[in-house]
Parts: C-alpha cells; structure tokens; sequence
C-alpha cells in the first residue's frame, strides 16, 4: 500500500496545473456564470491532450488511466472550476459508454469530434416520471424497417449539446431498455423552453416525435441497460472529483482569506472558532480525496469495485458541498458575493449530491451490498386471492 502519488504522476500534476494558471485562471470568474458550455476550453484542452485521457489511443484518446483523469481535473479546478467541466466530460460518462460500446463507424462520426472539442454529447436518460427510478421510463424504440421510430420525452439535460445519447424502450422490463444516438438537427426532435439549474447551467425538456434512428445509430440493443449500468459505476468518479476539487478550490481560496482578513485586530485564522472549521473542512477533504484515489486506482489496476465507488461518491459530494459551504461561511459577507466564485462552488456541488446517483439511491446500494440482498424500492405486490 502506498499513499504517495508516482514521480510521473506528480509531474503530470505540475504541467496541467502550469497550463491552467496560464491558460484558464484568467476568465475563471466570467466562465463560472456564462450557462453554456465552455466550448473554447474544450478546444484548449483537445490541443492539450486533456480531453479522451481515459479513451484508448485506438479510439483517438490519450490512453491515459482514471487516475490521470481525476488528476487532471482537480488540477484545473484549482485555477478554473467550471474548466473541470471540459476535462470530466471528455473522460467520463456518455462519452466512455460511446468509446467502449461503439462501432468503428460510430466511433468516427459521434467520437471524433468530441475529441476534437468541436461537439458536445450529453445523456438523455430523466424523464418526467423517470427519475431515480430510471427503469421506468417510457420513450419507445419502435421498428421502423431496419431502423426504429423514437417518441418520448425526457427532462434535464443541456439543451444546448450537439449529441444526445438518449435510453429508449425497446420493449418490456428492464431488459427492453438500450440507447441510441442522435444530433439535435435529427426530424422531430425539438427542444422545451429553456431552464436553469440552481448552478446557472442551462437545461430544457426535449421531445422525439417519430425521430427516425437508422440502424447504424442504434448504440446499445435491447438488453443493454444492464450492461451499460455495470460499467457506469466507474463513471461516478469524474462527478466525484468535481464535487472534491470545487470543495478544495473553496477551501483554499478561504485559508488565504483567513490569513490576510482582520477583525478585533487580528487575523481570522487567529480565532479559535474559525480554526476548527479549517480542522474540519481538512478531514473531509483528506478523508473523500483517499476514497477517491482508491476507487480510481483500483479500477485502473482491473478491480473496479461498485462499493468503492459509491462510498467515494458519496464522500466526495458530500464533503465538496459541505466544506465550500463552510468556506463560504468564514469568508462572511464577500463569501456570499459574486466577487469570488465560492459561492458558485457552493451552487455547483449542491447539484451532483442529486445528478449521477443521488445520495439517497447510493445509500441504497450500498445496504444492499452490507446486507448481501436486494431491497425493492417496489411497493409490494398485494398476495394472489385464493
Ligand atoms: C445538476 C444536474 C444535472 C443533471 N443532468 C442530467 C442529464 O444530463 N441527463 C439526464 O438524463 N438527467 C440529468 N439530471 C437528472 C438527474 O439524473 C435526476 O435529477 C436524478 O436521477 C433524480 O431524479 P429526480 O430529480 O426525478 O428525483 P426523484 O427520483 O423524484 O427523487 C426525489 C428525491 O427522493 C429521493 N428518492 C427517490 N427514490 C428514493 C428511494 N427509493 N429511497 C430513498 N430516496 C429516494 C431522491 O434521492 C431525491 O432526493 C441532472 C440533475 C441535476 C441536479
């Protein structure tokens, strides 16, 4: 067992970190409340070899490991948090799924780009009734020819994304569910008015009235929730490093605060009072960056495991949003202003305590892997008469 990061992972560090204070800590303030993606800094990163670091060099990624990614994340967020968007959704999520599940010509009409930085994918799997209880939903696959015939609707994703990865119902059961993708200039998609989350990102409703899925479109077949789930433990991590880097950008933009801002004639950090917080914030931070670095590495070395996983979500979200809440706190009223982005931290970790497996549904699974049992979230069914 070792706690240290490797020499090359250590150098990896100190090269992301000097491209981001020089490329990306200017404008870190106006990016944070721009609601669009920031696409510019996805081309930045293409240049950089910091978008793909998980994807293999075949599939035009920099095959780096999940650790590199996380790595590479935490890095940037600490001169530009909404800049880590760019680098996790480039490394994990829809993006992974595409790579690992893809066709070759999939793989260079819906990837390629995305390498490059010049698109967008986002998941489409919410809908109205569908929520944690993401088996329920209802947008059909139907045949149409060798192709299928897409009608539904689902809520929350980007409005704004140029591919959609969107979970559809070929049938009956958790086993009709698979995926296709599509454009936004697909025939019969459209797009609700738009929202915003408490962060300031956009999301709207979208609709599919008899979008045409050619059959070369189709990513994953009936049957392929199941497999598409097994793997989507792992992508937990890229929201989990966000959660931990927008706590740590927090946590260090208050230290300074305290060190430099006097009351009473002193520093804060003088006050005993402030002092614990700073003690506390530490621990969560230690505690969720550990969980994460064995969840990521073990996973590298060929042991994904669920729990590890989960429990570092778990930790990572609820340690990011409490220590920059805290941070938030000991910077009083300024903390509270636009003025720095803490309160945009705050917002943002708040969101990913729900969005990838809320708090709640990944208590749930981890009782179950305690208990060694399934627990139905299920009403139970009323006993047969007679
Ligand atoms: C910032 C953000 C970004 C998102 N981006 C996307 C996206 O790109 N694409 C997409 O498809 N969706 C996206 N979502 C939607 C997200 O996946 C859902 O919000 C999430 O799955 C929860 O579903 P829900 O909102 O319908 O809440 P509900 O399922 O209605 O749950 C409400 C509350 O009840 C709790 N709950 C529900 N069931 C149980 C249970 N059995 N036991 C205990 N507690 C329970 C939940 O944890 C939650 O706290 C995003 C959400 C957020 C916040």
């Amino acid at each position: 067992m070792d706690f240290s990061l490797t020499e090359q992972q250590r150098m990896f560090c100190d090269s992301v970190a000097t491209f981001a204070r020089k490329e990306l800590a200017d404008g870190a303030l106006a990016r944070a409340h721009t609601p669009e993606f920031p696409r510019d800094v996805a081309r930045l990163m293409a240049g950089a070899g910091l978008l793909g670091i998980t994807i293999p060099e075949q599939d035009g990624g920099t095959g780096g490991t999940l650790m590199d990614a996380v790595l590479a994340i935490e890095q940037v967020a600490r001169f530009c948090p909404r800049s880590a968007d760019a680098v996790a959704e480039g490394s994990f999520g829809a993006i992974r799924v595409l790579a690992h599940f893809g066709t070759s010509d999939q793989k260079r009409r819906y990837l390629e780009p995305l390498l490059k930085g010049d698109e967008l994918i986002v998941v489409a799997m919410t809908e109205p009734d569908a929520g944690s209880a993401t088996t329920d939903l209802k947008t059909t696959a139907t045949p149409d020819g060798k192709g299928f015939r897409i009608n539904g609707s689902k809520v929350f994703p980007n409005p704004f994304a140029d591919q959609y990865l969107v979970y559809v119902r070929y049938g009956p059961g958790v086993d009709g569910i698979g995926s296709v993708l599509l454009r936004r200039n697909a025939q019969g998609f459209s797009i609700g008015k738009p929202s915003k989350f408490m962060s300031g990102a956009n999301w709207a409703p979208i609709f599919f009235e008899n979008v045409y899925i050619p059959p070369e479109d189709v990513l994953l077949p009936a049957g392929g929730f199941k497999k598409q789930m097994a793997g989507f433990n792992v992508e937990r991590i890229g929201n989990a490093t966000r959660s931990l880097s927008y706590g740590q950008y927090c946590f260090d933009a208050a230290r300074e605060y305290a060190t430099t801002r006097k009351q009473f004639g002193r520093a804060l950090c003088e006050f005993q009072g402030l002092q614990w917080k700073f003690a506390d914030m530490k621990l969560k931070l230690d505690a969720a960056r550990l969980l994460l670095y064995r969840a990521a590495t073990n996973a590298d070395r060929g042991l994904p495991s669920p729990d590890e996983t989960t429990i570092a979500k778990l930790m990572c979200n609820q340690a990011g949003f409490e220590v920059a809440n805290e941070a938030l706190q000991v910077m009083g009223g300024l903390g509270y202003t636009e003025e720095t982005l803490v309160e945009y931290c705050v917002r943002r970790s708040r969101g990913w305590m729900i969005a990838g497996g809320s708090i709640e549904m990944l208590k749930n699974r981890l009782a179950e892997s305690i208990f060694e049992r399934r627990f139905s979230q299920r009403p139970p069914r009323p006993p047969k008469e007679g």
